[in-house]
């Protein structure tokens, strides 16, 4: 079907976007497939009555554009559509094209009239068309259920024809829930959780921990590697690789043992809420879930939250670890979370850390310490890494 014009429609879940916030959802979601579909052979991108459309330069383009569209958040669901005159007859005499190769025993017409103008209802273009259908292949109507739904849509250009679903993540587009700083390890879990805000519509920042020189710099490349993967979610994204290593050597020095994990910890989110707090993030993410670990017991995590002015969530933490390295899986991050790496959580670490941190121990070791130089210190000597994806869509710097 090369001499018709092809569009992408692309479609939300019904119940994701209600209410007030609709037209700024729908603004945000065109604008990011704009963004994500950059040079893969899309023309333009419009705002439909119900959908969002892609206008194809040709229809070559669209295995590009189809692996481009499923990355973007607040995607129910989209079509490759074939664009028409407005012209029922025509229509018809292309249906045996459209359904080539197909078999089917039920299926339904479903159509929406965007353009008022055009005589027929949407009631009585399903049934005539219906009608055809029926008469041609020998299916059943079927409202509920049908093996196939072939779409109608009357625009004021023509009829928008379309039939195959491409099912996507959904969620809400990346922006419009605002901005969150992840805590990023190089492990399987805190890539997962980043995963899952964004899909609920946040922009994440990234805050990777090292303690180079102390050891190698395996976990800031598998860091960067995340977050270039992530990136095709959200298009543009800072890395902030914070220095641990020296916070670390003054722990040991003055703190026992089975306190550092929790030390470390609490460094980690008082650095990462400057760093958030100067970017615009209001809340943390971490990868933690419950009683996984030994450090990741209730009581660690309340010694944890003590040390943070803003909120830290835990999106993973009623998961398995079997579910969350599905996801990984699913997501793409698995095969680099798991190369080999040197991590600093594991630098100075105890066999046995405390699980049931008491707040009034760690607060009396912290006085031993010069908490808000060392702060200040980490924050100053980090560094930002910028990624932007597609290549295309990197602003000039
Ligand atoms: P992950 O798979 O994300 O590394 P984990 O199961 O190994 O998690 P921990 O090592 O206890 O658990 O880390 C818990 C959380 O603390 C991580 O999910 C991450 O959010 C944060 N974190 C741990 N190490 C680092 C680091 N080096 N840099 C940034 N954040 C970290
Ligand atoms: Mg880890």
């Amino acid at each position: 079907m090369e001499d018709l014009k092809s569009h992408a429609i692309v479609k939300t879940h019904e119940l994701a976007l209600k209410g007030k916030n609709r037209p700024w959802f729908m603004r945000k979601l065109t604008d990011n497939l704009r963004t994500a579909t950059k040079g893969a052979g899309v023309e333009r991108v419009w705002q439909g009555q119900l959908f969002v459309g892609l206008t194809l330069t040709d229809e070559s383009c669209w295995p590009e554009v189809k692996s481009r569209i499923k990355d973007v958040f607040g995607v129910a669901k989209f079509y490759k559509a074939y664009e028409l005159p407005q012209d029922l007859d025509g229509l018809k005499s292309r249906i045996p094209q459209f359904l080539e190769g197909r078999s089917f025993n039920t299926f339904r017409i479903t159509t929406n009239r965007a353009d008022k103008r055009f005589p027929m209802t949407s009631e009585e273009v399903n049934r005539d068309l219906g009608a055809f259908v029926k008469d041609l292949t020998g299916a059943q109507v079927k409202l509920k259920d049908p093996e196939l739904t072939l779409y109608v849509d009357i625009q004021v250009k023509g009829f928008l024809v379309y039939f195959d679903e491409v099912k996507a993540h959904g969620g809400l587009p990346v922006g419009v829930s605002g901005k969150v700083a992840v805590m990023l390890s190089g492990g399987i879990d805190s890539p997962v959780a980043a995963w899952q805000m964004m899909k609920r519509g946040c922009q994440a920042m990234f805050v990777h921990f090292h303690s180079y020189p102390l050891v190698d710099r395996t976990s800031m490349e598998k860091a960067a590697e995340l977050v270039e993967h992530l990136t095709r979610h959200q298009y543009q994204s800072n890395l902030f690789m914070a220095p641990l290593g020296e916070i670390q050597k003054k722990i040991i020095l003055t703190c026992p043992p089975s306190y550092r994990v929790v030390l470390y910890r609490r460094f980690m989110v008082r650095i990462t809420e400057v760093l958030a707090r100067r970017n615009r993030a209001k809340a943390i993410i971490t990868g933690e879930s419950c009683g996984q670990v030994a450090s990741q017991t209730l009581e660690n995590i309340a010694v944890v939250d003590q040390s943070a002015g803003m909120p830290i969530l835990r999106p993973l933490i009623g998961h398995n670890k079997e579910e969350i390295v599905d996801m990984a899986r699913k997501i793409g991050t698995f095969s680099t979370s798991i190369l080999p790496d040197q991590d600093c959580c594991t630098l100075f670490v105890p066999k046995h850390p405390e699980t049931k941190a008491d707040l009034d121990t760690v607060l009396r070791l912290e006085e031993t310490l010069s908490v808000e130089e060392m702060v200040r210190d980490a924050v100053e000597n980090t560094e930002r890494l910028h990624f932007a994806s597609p290549e295309a869509a990197a602003p000039a710097r």
